[in-house]
């Protein structure tokens, strides 16, 4: 897989059904995962601040999400083959996960809005395994628990709708403890998913 960079961060070369096959062969792996989905907001922020900048190159697989990201690759003579926007790469890997079994957690969004994001994949995409469901707006005190619960769930796909950049820190801070499979930063579909 070839990769290009867009102010400095890694933007990988795929297609939505290319990126779909990777988070299957990451599932196949066992060990964890952190996927980007890359927008101009995102490229701008990291272009700014090293830290993230680092967590953005580290990641195992960063998607071009937005418009921005797919024009600047074209004209720096690096086109990629398609946007993967981070709600077209959650529903195609809904629709997988539920032939296969994958089991979801979501992390992220005002109360109640996960837990209804969740029940509309569910309508959409039968059978589909929701291991969990959290809103994002838990202080730091709850962290140990929330993380204990995640542990418990076992999911295999972690979708974490903090924004950015809160959801790529959260999740570089704590994907070697949580050892999910797949861990995803997906800002704010949850509320474009429950409607
Ligand atoms: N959010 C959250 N906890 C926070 C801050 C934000 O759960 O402490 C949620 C917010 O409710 C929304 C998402 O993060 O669902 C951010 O959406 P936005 O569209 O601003 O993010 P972007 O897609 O631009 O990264």
């Amino acid at each position: 897989m070839s990769s290009n960079y867009i102010l400095g961060n890694r933007v990988d070369s795929l297609t939505l059904a290319a990126a779909v096959a990777r988070v299957a062969s990451f599932i196949a792996d066992g060990s964890p995962h952190h996927i980007v989905t890359m927008n101009a907001e995102i490229a701008y922020l990291a272009y700014k601040d090293p830290g993230l900048q680092a967590v953005i190159n580290r990641a195992h697989m960063v998607t071009a999400d937005g418009s921005g990201v797919v024009w600047a690759a074209r004209k720096l003579g690096t086109p990629l083959p398609e946007r993967v926007t981070g709600i077209d790469l959650v529903q195609a890997l809904a629709a997988e996960g539920a032939r296969r079994g994958w089991r979801f957690y979501l992390y992220g969004a005002a109360p109640g809005v996960a837990a209804a994001a969740a029940a509309k994949l569910q309508e959409e995409h039968p059978g589909l395994v929701i291991a969990g469901t959290t809103h994002g707006y838990l202080g730091p005190d709850a962290m140990p628990a929330l993380l204990a619960e995640i542990k418990r769930a076992r999911p295999h796909i972690l979708l974490v709708g903090l924004g950015a950049p809160k959801q790529e820190y959260w999740i570089a801070t704590h994907l070697e403890e949580l050892q999910v499979p797949v861990a995803m930063g997906v800002g704010g579909s949850f509320d474009v998913l429950a409607g």
